[in-house]
């Protein structure tokens, strides 16, 4: 279910504070035994980073932001909108 639009009005990149614009079709490459998904469209991967596992594509939704292009992806309609310093799927 896409995020509602009155969230998306609240929601700012925990980084910039920047608007954040949500796109529903994007590929992530996961990995999956750590599940963590790295955006295909910013991480040219072909191992997890973490655990060297392999990496399964999927389709999922993102939020980039438009000021400084951060991406925090939306896993079972949850936002997650951590700062760098709490990330492991940077790249
Ligand atoms: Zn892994
Ligand atoms: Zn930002």
């Amino acid at each position: 279910m896409p995020i509602s639009s009155e969230l998306l009005e609240i929601l700012a990149c925990p980084m910039c504070k920047g608007d954040v614009e949500y796109r529903s079709e994007e590929t992530f490459l996961m990995c999956e035994s750590c599940e963590i998904r790295y955006y295909a469209g910013k991480c040219q991967l072909e191992k997890c980073r973490r655990c060297g596992g392999e990496l399964k594509q999927i389709t999922g939704e993102v939020l980039l932001c438009r000021e400084c292009g951060r991406w925090y992806p939306i896993i079972d309609d949850i936002p997650h909108m951590l700062p760098d310093e709490l990330r492991e799927d940077l790249c």
